[in-house]
């Protein structure tokens, strides 16, 4: 790619924000700055200055003329389960049958499922896969992004899955951050046997990621069936100790203190949120921990919506991600997300927008370089055709507006 230039007659250069902005919150995310009939100048990867077309410098760099496309920061999807074996579409048909993701985990389904089938594939495969769907998302215009392990389930496995977003990381031309989400499920070995598995997390798993420096973040899913609250801290305080920040699953299938342990433990972001009370939203504003939510799952599911509205309006911030993934989220399309977070979770075009760029590079410790088009952030954008206005982007839903990505 291209490492100098200016990009000029830019019809509206949308998502300018103080570089010093690392999130917006409340009343806030309904608002977009942005310039029309601009330029921007790009030197060394990042960008250098941008303005109106009245003023746009002359210089040798190369001038593309985009001809009042428009353009937008990248986006930043925070939470994704990206590293799978294959898809789980036999689930989807027991589901379309009438069962519950509950019911089909309890027959040997879901994330156990995966595991399985992750356990056997060989790690170039795994790879391959990995590879041609952050390569679709790319070109969709997700320009940062976040894995998890966490269908692996075993030392062997978990590691494998590690490795290979690690060779993501090293191949792609977008930052990727790897999250150690080994306490995803309990596997089957270990149902009578929690602490096990627990131990196996800690006293095997943790040392190796640590040592070969796999992973930026850790993550537990915390809720209903899954891993609780005590056994939730037992990971997050081993994991802090090897300098892992959290990232929690939590409050998807119930109120059950994945919110409140999130934010005891100083965590980076809390995903999902279908179950949300007052309590929750409180506990959330006295802290630094970003909320996440996750249409896409609760669209595929069928399952209630995180309450985006309700968060916003009692001033919190908001964060949208994919959680791409073979079981809940087969998708990684965040056009729709847009879309789905404004129909079903209650946001504005605008909130949506900045719930996937600045907040998203938020919920990935990003915000410095991503999110926004500030001088000095990496020079990763979307290029779209012109529209009467933002709000008419997640109206066209289910296509991607990506008509270039810049990175
Ligand atoms: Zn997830």
């Amino acid at each position: 790619m291209l490492k100098n230039y200016i990009i000029t007659n830019i019809g509206q250069l949308m998502g300018i924000l103080p570089k010093e902005t690392l999130l917006l919150k409340g009343e806030e995310m309904g608002h977009i700055n942005a310039l029309h009939n601009a330029f921007m100048e790009v030197e060394d990867g990042q960008i250098k200055s941008f303005g109106l077309m009245e003023v746009c410098p002359e210089t040798d760099a190369q001038i593309i003329n985009i001809h009042g496309d428009w353009l937008m920061p990248g986006f930043v999807d925070s939470h994704t389960h990206m590293v799978f074996a294959s898809s789980r579409h036999n689930e989807y048909v027991m589901r379309l049958q009438g069962k519950t993701y509950e019911d089909i985990a309890d027959e040997g389904g879901g994330i156990l499922n995966s595991a399985k089938k992750l356990q056997d594939l060989d790690e170039d495969v795994l790879y391959k896969n990995a590879l041609k769907h952050a390569e679709e998302a790319m070109s969709e215009g997700t320009l940062a992004l976040e894995i998890k392990s966490g269908y692996g389930l075993t030392v062997d496995a978990e590691l494998k899955m590690l490795r290979v977003i690690k060779r993501l990381k090293n191949n792609l031309p977008i930052v990727i951050k790897s999250t150690f989400l080994g306490a995803h499920a309990f596997p089957a070995e270990y149902k009578a046997n929690h602490q096990g598995y627990i131990d196996l997390i800690i006293n095997e798993m943790l040392p190796v990621i640590a040592k070969e420096e796999l992973a930026d973040y850790i993550d537990v899913f915390c809720d209903k069936g899954f891993f609780n609250v005590e056994e939730t801290n037992q990971v997050l305080v081993a994991a802090a100790a090897i300098g892992l920040r959290a990232k929690i699953h939590g409050n998807e299938l119930g109120l059950t203190g994945g919110v409140q342990t999130a934010v005891d433990n100083n965590a980076l972001s809390v995903d999902h949120l279908e179950h949300l009370s007052d309590v929750e939203i409180n506990y959330l504003l006295n802290s630094e921990t970003m909320p996440v939510i996750l249409p896409g799952s609760s669209f595929f599911l069928k399952i209630p919506y995180a309450p985006g509205r309700k968060m916003i309006d009692a001033g919190l911030p908001v964060c949208v991600a994919s959680d791409f993934n073979p079981g809940s989220s087969p998708h990684h399309n965040l056009w729709f997300t847009w879309s789905l977070a404004c129909l079903y979770n209650g946001l504005m075009p605008a909130e949506a927008f900045n719930a996937l760029t600045i907040n998203g590079a938020y919920a990935l410790g990003l915000s410095e370089s991503h999110g926004s088009i500030a001088i000095g952030k990496k020079a990763c954008f979307i290029q779209t055709r012109s529209f009467e206005s933002i709000n008419e982007i997640p109206y066209w839903f289910a296509q991607s507006h990506a008509k270039k990505v810049w990175y």
